[in-house]
Parts: structure tokens; C-alpha cells; sequence
């Protein structure tokens, strides 16, 4: 299979408007330096050695292979290292400078997920630093001026950072069925996380993701007639329908990414940006309340 050189098509719309917005009302796109970014991606190497496993061929060779594999996907110059550590939560992390990045996996993820769900989590952190969202630290950013300059970040510009920050989950959710290649393991893989849950067949977790979403998408329509309350943003329900809605044409830019048309999908991102947006819209209404 060829390399996929460029993947800035898989950003989702949305998370380019919303930092568009972002950067309109700030009078520029929030990042942290050149040398911040260097520093602490040495920093958290040196503490990833001290208290993470690396992953090597050695040690792990089918975890080293979906790893490489993803990599590979990209034929780029990203370069970077695999590291484990304890844990039972279902997480993985990464933080990337320039074209150098870390991953960290939980050790729960090795143990429960196959080969095409951990490349699914591999890749969509792959997809955070393939898409530069470690530079666009919104929360840090944002954490550090209100203790320098409480205030000010008006409410409405915070509202839009933390959208920016849940949006920026679904275009790396792109790049993670980009590698797995298949919406099955993309839907197992956000189920185990969500729920804890393993061996449920795929035919229950899809009928289950499509409930969840129906009940949630009458939800939203009562918040708004009724002024009802939503509570938190429902992540992954809203996740799972955008990987649904977008994964034959990931699926098709992954086999034939030289003759991919935009055209087509820009279609079906125009519908997951407009699912986001009446969402965030009722949540800060309901949120008001
Ligand atoms: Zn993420």
C-alpha cells in the first residue's frame, strides 16, 4: 500500500472553524513555542524512561508490528517511541514537537483490545501529532493565563477552546480508523473504552451505539422545547456516529488516497460539523439554565 503523505484533509471542518474563530477573537491561533514544545517533549521522555517500559521488537514483536505498521501508513519522517505503563484504565497519550513524538499506552489496552482495536488507539494518537493538535494546547494555555491574567479569556472564547479540544478528539478518531481500516474494531475499540465491557458481538455493540445516539438526538430536541439538562458532553456516542457517517470514505482514502475526492466528503463533514454544533448549542443553553 502506498504512503499517505498528507492527512490534512482528514481534519474535520469543524475543528478548522472553531480554531478560525479562536484565532479571530484572540488575534491569533494559541500555541506553545518552538522551545516550550522541545522542552517538554525531552522532559517527558526522561520521565517516560524512569517510569514507563519502552516498547521494543524484543519485548512486545506483535505490539511493535501494529505499531510500526500505523507509522509506516505514513511514510513520513515521524519518528517516535512506544511506551508502557500500568495501568487499568483504557488511556494512551502522546505529545509530539516537530516531527519527534512519545506514546504512552495503559497496559489495560494490551491486555483486552486485538491487533486492528490497538491500532486503532495507536492511530488516533498518531493522528494527534500528525495534526499538531500537542501544539495547540488549548486547556494549558488557557489553565495558565487564568492564573496569570484571571479574566482574561472571556467565557465565550473558553467555551470555544474546550469545544476546539473535544473536536480535535474526532479528527484524530479519523486518522485512527485510517489505520485499523475498519469501522468494526473503530467501534469495539470506543465501546471497551466507554463501557469496560469485552466479547459483546459487533452486530450488539452497533445496535447499541445507534440506540444511544437516537435516545441522545431526542434528547437534544427536548433540551432545546423543554430546557431540559443533557449534563456532559456525550463523547462517544456522538464519536461512534462520525466515524460511522465518515468511514467509507476513510476507508477509500486509505486504499487509494492519490485519487481521493474531497468533494464528496466535505459532504459528510458538513453533516458531523452540524450534528456538533446543534449540540454545543443546546449544551450551552442547557448549561445556562
Ligand atoms: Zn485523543
Amino acid at each position: 500500500m502506498a504512503a499517505i503523505t498528507d492527512i490534512e484533509c482528514l481534519r474535520f471542518n469543524y475543528e478548522s472553524s472553531l480554531l478560525r474563530e479562536i484565532e479571530s477573537r484572540l488575534g491569533a491561533i494559541p500555541t506553545i513555542s518552538q522551545m516550550q514544545s522541545k522542552n517538554f517533549l525531552a522532559l517527558r521522555k526522561r520521565n517516560l524512561l524512569g517510569d514507563a517500559m519502552l516498547i521494543s521488537p524484543d519485548l512486545l514483536p506483535e505490539v511493535y508490528e501494529i505499531y510500526s505498521n500505523c507509522l509506516n501508513l505514513f511514510g513520513s519522517n515521524l519518528q517516535g517511541n512506544l511506551f508502557v505503563r500500568q495501568s487499568k484504565e483504557y488511556n494512551a497519550n502522546i505529545f509530539s514537537h516537530n516531527q519527534k513524538f512519545d506514546l504512552l499506552i495503559h497496559s489495560a489496552l494490551l491486555e483486552d483490545f486485538t491487533s486492528n482495536e490497538l491500532s486503532f488507539v495507536l492511530g488516533h494518537e498518531l493522528g494527534h501529532a500528525l495534526l499538531g493538535h500537542s501544539q495547540v494546547s488549548m486547556l494549558e494555555l488557557l489553565s495558565l493565563t487564568e492564573e496569570l491574567k484571571p479574566g482574561l479569556i472571556s467565557p465565550e472564547t473558553k467555551e470555544l477552546m474546550f469545544r476546539w479540544s473535544r473536536t480535535a478528539e474526532f479528527s484524530a478518531d479519523r486518522v485512527g480508523l485510517l489505520c485499523c481500516g475498519q469501522l468494526e474494531s473503530a467501534a469495539k475499540a470506543l465501546f471497551k473504552t466507554l463501557s469496560g465491557l469485552s466479547g459483546i458481538s459487533i452486530d450488539r455493540i452497533l445496535n447499541s451505539f445507534h440506540t444511544q445516539y437516537d435516545i441522545l438526538e431526542a434528547q437534544m430536541e427536548k433540551c432545546r422545547n423543554e430546557q431540559s439538562w443533557i449534563g456532559t458532553h456525550p463523547m462517544v456516542p456522538v464519536r461512534f456516529k462520525a466515524l460511522e457517517l465518515a468511514a467509507l470514505d476513510i476507508i477509500f482514502f486509505r486504499n487509494q488516497s492519490s485519487v481521493f475526492s474531497q468533494r464528496g466528503f466535505r459532504k459528510v463533514d458538513q453533516k458531523i460539523s452540524s450534528i456538533l454544533f446543534t449540540l454545543d448549542k443546546y449544551l450551552s443553553a442547557c448549561n445556562e439554565i
